[in-house]
Formats: structure tokens, C-alpha cells, sequence
């Protein structure tokens, strides 16, 4: 591992306008480990430039932000691209343009990770990509935003240090970032906690329409897009919803599923105890963790409902 830390380092000092980006709906851990690596190509003298799909306003309090560009990514030129968090070159949504076009570095701690770049530092089941982060940018140096940031991504993986992702090892790269005073208190409350108006009402819609399966082991729930106009929202207010369904007592496995595009939909898994829901959500081509994994369906509404029940009634 050590000389893949050395190799990724050497790459990017001898480069100069540095790409990075993440997968699509950026969550803590996408967004905090691409502005944690840009802040440090910042701070060595060179330009980085973080292409991201638009994220919600609770991660604009990390640093780095004056990186981000969510627009006409195509059109950016560079000499190096970093992929972070990232499972596979299609989950790159816009940005998987920039494999073919520069030599690319992938860090990432999925299952399944397809080995997409010239460079693939790849630790499945890792806390966070976050950690990975760490673990590279430690021997050069990191100061209090770049900790900020790495944090930030910790946290949002690991649910804030309680999934059984967490590792000693990850307490002790936290107890470092604690040592460079970063605001830990108002992150965790924004990252964690904040949710928008819309969001907060979402929330309500999606728990008042959840559905119990298998003696209460089970719970799904689904948002329209008639639902999201409704209160003024949009997707990214609902990445918070799979979790309130998982937490209910009793409850193994939840899913929560969304319009994403015109008859496309998005599902999220989330799993207790021994269930896989990775293995649920690779049926329908997508993939993720064994407690939380995702997948897109092109399929209608109630459709997709009916073939997921079908694999999860597998399982029992
Ligand atoms: P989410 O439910 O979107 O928070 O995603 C949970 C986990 O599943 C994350 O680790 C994602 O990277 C992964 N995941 C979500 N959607 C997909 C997808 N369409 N294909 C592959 N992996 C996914
Ligand atoms: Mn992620
Ligand atoms: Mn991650």
C-alpha cells in the first residue's frame, strides 16, 4: 500500500491542473475527500478544479468550496484526473469523460470497484474513502481545512463514528483532525444534522407512506415527483430518508425509493444485523456495501416496488 501512497503523490507533483471528482449525488464522503485533495493540490502550488454534480447547502460550510464546479464539466481541460469514491466509470455520471482523456488516479473503498484507472488504490469495506484520504495526504502534511474536510467525509460514512466500518485506526486519524482544532461540533451539526424546509417535510410524506413487510422487518417507502413539487424540493432533499426508515425498532432491511429522472427511479438499501443488501441492489445492476447499497431502476413506479420485494422476500 505504502507504494501506491508514493506513486499517487509522485503523479500529482508532477502535474499541474489537477481534475478531481466523485460519484453522482455527492454525499459527505465524495464531496470531503475531493476538497480535502484539492485544498492540499492548492496548497502545493498547482490548480485543482473539483467537478461535482450540484450537492445540498449542509456541505457548503466545508472548505474548498472555490474549487467546485457543477457546470459544463465537459469543457474542463487538465493534465491529471482523480476519481474519489467512486465504484464503477458509469457512476462517474458526466465526469467519466476524463478517464479517457487523462491518466487517472481511483481511490475508493466500494465493493466491486472495477479498477477504472491507471492508478487504482482500492481498500473495500475501508471506513470512508475519507480515511484513504488521510492515509495518503498524512505523510505530506495536512492543516485544519484539509481535516475539516476529511472529517467531514469520516463522519458521513461511518454515521458518525457507529457503523461497524469504524476502526480503531479511523478514531485515530479523527483524534489527529481534532489536534488541528477544526470546527468538529458545526460540522457534524451541518453535515449530520441540517436539512432544509423541504427536506424536513419529505421526511414526513415518505415516513406517513411507509410500508411494513415480514413482521416488521422490513420498510420501504417512496417519493414522487409530484410529492417533491409539492413542498418545493428536490432530490437532494431526500438522502436522509433511507435512514429514519432503517432506524425504526425491529426494521433489518429498508429501502426508499425516488424519481430520479423521467422514469427512472433511484433505491436506497440499508441493512441490519446479517443482511446484505449489496447483494440485493447488484440484481439490478448496482452495488454499494453490504448494509447500504443503491441501483437504479427504469421501470414504473409500482413495477419497481413489486421486483424488489420479490428479491428481499429471498432473503426471508
Ligand atoms: P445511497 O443509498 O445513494 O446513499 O448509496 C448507498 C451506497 O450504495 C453508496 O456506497 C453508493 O455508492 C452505492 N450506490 C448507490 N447507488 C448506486 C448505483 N446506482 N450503483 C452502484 N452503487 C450505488
Ligand atoms: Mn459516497
Ligand atoms: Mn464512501
Amino acid at each position: 500500500m505504502e507504494k501506491i501512497i508514493d506513486e499517487i503523490l509522485k503523479k500529482i507533483s508532477t502535474s499541474e491542473k489537477i481534475i478531481l471528482s466523485a460519484h453522482t449525488n455527492p454525499d459527505a464522503d465524495a464531496i470531503g475527500s475531493c476538497l480535502a485533495f484539492a485544498l492540499k493540490i492548492k496548497s502545493m502550488g498547482k490548480t485543482p478544479i473539483v467537478a461535482l454534480e450540484q450537492f445540498d447547502e449542509r456541505f457548503k460550510i466545508l472548505p474548498g468550496q472555490e474549487f467546485v464546479v457543477h457546470d459544463n464539466i465537459e469543457d474542463i481541460e487538465g493534465d491529471l484526473f482523480i476519481s474519489l469514491d467512486c465504484a464503477t466509470e458509469a457512476r462517474l455520471g458526466k465526469a467519466e469523460i476524463f478517464i479517457k482523456k487523462y491518466f487517472t488516479i481511483n481511490i475508493d473503498h466500494h465493493h466491486g470497484n472495477t479498477n477504472f484507472g491507471n492508478i487504482n488504490y482500492i481498500i473495500p469495506d475501508f471506513s470512508s474513502t475519507s480515511e484513504m484520504v488521510y492515509n495518503i495526504l498524512k505523510k505530506t502534511g495536512i492543516n485544519k481545512d484539509i481535516a475539516s474536510a476529511i472529517y467531514a467525509g469520516i463522519i458521513g460514512d461511518t454515521g458518525g463514528l457507529r457503523h461497524p466500518c469504524t476502526t480503531i485506526e479511523t478514531m485515530e486519524a479523527v483524534t489527529e483532525l481534532f489536534k488541528l482544532d477544526i470546527p468538529f461540533s458545526k460540522i457534524y451539526n451541518s453535515v449530520m444534522g441540517e436539512k432544509s424546509v423541504a427536506a424536513h417535510k419529505l421526511l414526513g410524506r415518505a415516513i406517513e407512506k411507509s410500508v411494513f413487510l415480514h413482521n416488521g422487518k422490513v420498510l420501504y417507502s417512496g417519493i414522487t415527483k409530484k410529492d417533491i413539487e409539492e413542498f418545493n424540493g428536490t432530490y437532494k432533499d431526500l438522502d436522509m430518508i433511507v435512514s429514519e426508515l432503517i432506524s425504526v425498532r425491529g426494521v433489518k432491511i429498508a429501502f426508499f425509493i425516488y424519481e430520479k429522472e423521467e422514469g427512472s427511479f433511484k433505491v436506497s438499501f440499508r441493512a441490519k444485523d446479517e443482511y446484505n443488501v449489496c447483494a440485493v441492489a447488484n440484481v439490478f445492476g448496482g452495488g454499494g456495501h453490504i448494509k447500504a447499497a443503491g441501483c437504479t431502476i427504469s421501470l414504473p413506479f409500482d413495477e419497481v416496488i413489486e421486483k424488489i420485494k420479490e428479491e428481499i422476500d429471498k432473503l426471508f
